[in-house]
């Protein structure tokens, strides 16, 4: 029998390019291929790019640097690149990097297995569609046959693209505008993951609160897809991830609240406090808005930990304008959040605004300033923890000390409690006494065991 030939996949970016990449995973693995140990030992290489921050490119490109050496050793090697920054540059990339055999986009990953092999008859090939293929957007293989990280934990990808226009992003003119995926489809595929034994979905999209718009053309089926994911039997979390603010609705607040398997965790994006900025941002809410959704959520759902995304040195942002957004962020008592520096991206709006660029000394006072009141209400929120006992699904032994294991609470945080007599693999449910908070994560005891693994073990994919 011969020797199947190995692939690498190097993901760049977010959770949509991670969960793409585990799908691309699952159609190599259903082409007969196997993960390679190595890039530089693979018979495929794919790049699954990123377009969000300036450095994208230069990320990607000096990559491939790295591979033409290889190449020339290996002629018979075959490099692919897909994901947005090839749905933006196209057949620019075969330009600048000769040596690539497949572009491929964001709208066609399922294409991938067969344009390498017709690269191997025709040459080099650049395969971009402008939207999603309706037909192919409906194959369940892709999911069923993902290359999950973690067997137990699933991503659901339910919408694609985005019909916001905030002025830092790329996205909408790389993902296009949003396509929600049919309701059935989402409900047939979650049955599917749960009878692999997956016990957690975390439901994706750029906008995911809007899911369900384009079909109805009136008001998102986003609620209604919570509670209906909430009536499969075996998925105990449900989580989703990114919401818009501004379509924060009260039927999804009553939705997470009322359906037991949705986890009490938000991650909602307020990028900045002050109202001017937000709308030079072009977000669509003040942070008055804000406010009011993130204290009704906190009203409704019990117990619900708040995560955010915000971007520091948006152009025109003043001293003043800066303290206004700390006061709102300290106001919000985030648990924790995703920081960014401010990163023009050509072909966005706020690349223009060239002449209100902020000083890179002033952005990075202000990154610290912000990072502190971050720890504080994050550190305040583990401590509130201490004494509680915890529902938490294993997800192994702890990177940094073997005699611990890791996992996440129903609110998503991370905790560590040390190994006993009790054989404990990824995948299984536990009870854990919290019995320290630290800034970024909590310590525990073991309680009890709720139930063992339910997923079969399957193949790890390389991570970049
Ligand atoms: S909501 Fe705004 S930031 Fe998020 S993907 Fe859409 S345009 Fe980009």
């Amino acid at each position: 029998m011969a020797t199947p030939k190995t692939f690498a996949i190097r993901t760049f970016g977010c959770q949509m390019n991670e969960h793409d990449s585990e799908r691309l995973a699952g159609l190599m693995v259903a082409d007969g291929m196997v993960p390679a140990e190595n890039d530089a030992d693979a018979d495929v290489v794919i790049f699954n790019t990123c377009t969000i921050r300036e450095n994208a490119d230069l990320k990607l490109y000096s990559a491939l640097g790295q591979l033409k050496a290889v190449k020339e050793q290996r002629p018979d090697m075959q490099i692919a690149v897909g994901g947005c920054m090839a749905q933006k540059d196209r057949g620019e990339i075969l330009e600048r990097a000769g040596w690539v055999d497949v572009v491929f986009g964001t709208h066609n990953l399922s294409a991938a297995p067969a344009l390498l092999k017709r690269a191997r008859e025709d040459g080099p090939l650049v395969e971009i569609l402008d939207a999603p293929d309706p037909e192919a957007n409906r194959d369940m293989a892709p999911a069923l046959y993902a290359v999950r990280e973690l067997p137990f934990a699933a991503w659901m990808t339910i919408q694609t693209g985005c019909d916001n226009t905030c002025a830092y992003c790329i996205v909408p003119s790389v993902r296009g505008e949003e396509i929600s995926r049919p309701f059935d489809d989402l409900l047939r595929e979650a049955e599917m993951l749960v009878g692999t034994g997956v016990a957690e979905i975390t439901v994706l999209g750029q906008n995911v609160n809007s899911y369900g718009r384009d079909i109805t053309k009136r008001g998102p089926l986003f609620a209604k897809l919570l509670r209906a994911l909430g009536e499969i039997d075996g998925l105990e979390r449900i989580r989703f991830t990114s919401p818009h603010p501004k379509d924060l609705r009260p039927e999804t607040i009553e939705a997470m609240a009322e359906t037991k398997a949705v986890c009490p965790q938000l991650h909602l994006p307020l990028q900045s406090g002050s109202n001017r900025v937000l709308r030079a941002m072009r977000r669509g809410y003040s942070a008055e808005r804000y406010m009011e959704r993130l204290n009704s959520a906190r009203d409704t759902i019990a117990d619900l930990a708040v995560t955010t995304d915000l971007i520091v040195g948006f152009p025109g942002e003043t001293d003043a304008e800066f303290d206004e957004s700390l006061e709102v962020i300290a106001a919000a008592e985030f648990d924790s959040a995703y920081t960014f520096i401010f990163s023009p991206r050509s072909g966005t709006r706020a690349a223009e605004m060239t002449d209100d660029f902020v000083a890179d000394e002033v952005i990075r006072e202000r990154f610290e300033r912000l990072k502190e009141v971050l720890d504080r209400s994050a550190l305040r929120k583990h401590e509130a923890r201490e004494g509680k006992r915890e529902e938490v699904l294993v997800e192994g032994p702890s990177r940094r000390n073997d005699q611990m294991l890791s996992g996440r609470t129903r609110q998503g945080k991370l905790i560590h409690f040390p190994v006993t007599d009790e054989p404990l693999r990824a995948g299984a449910l536990v009870m854990v006494d919290v019995t320290h908070g630290a800034p970024y994560h909590l310590l525990g005891e073991l309680s009890s065991v709720v139930r063992g693994p339910r997923h079969k073990v399957r193949i790890a994919l390389l991570r970049s």
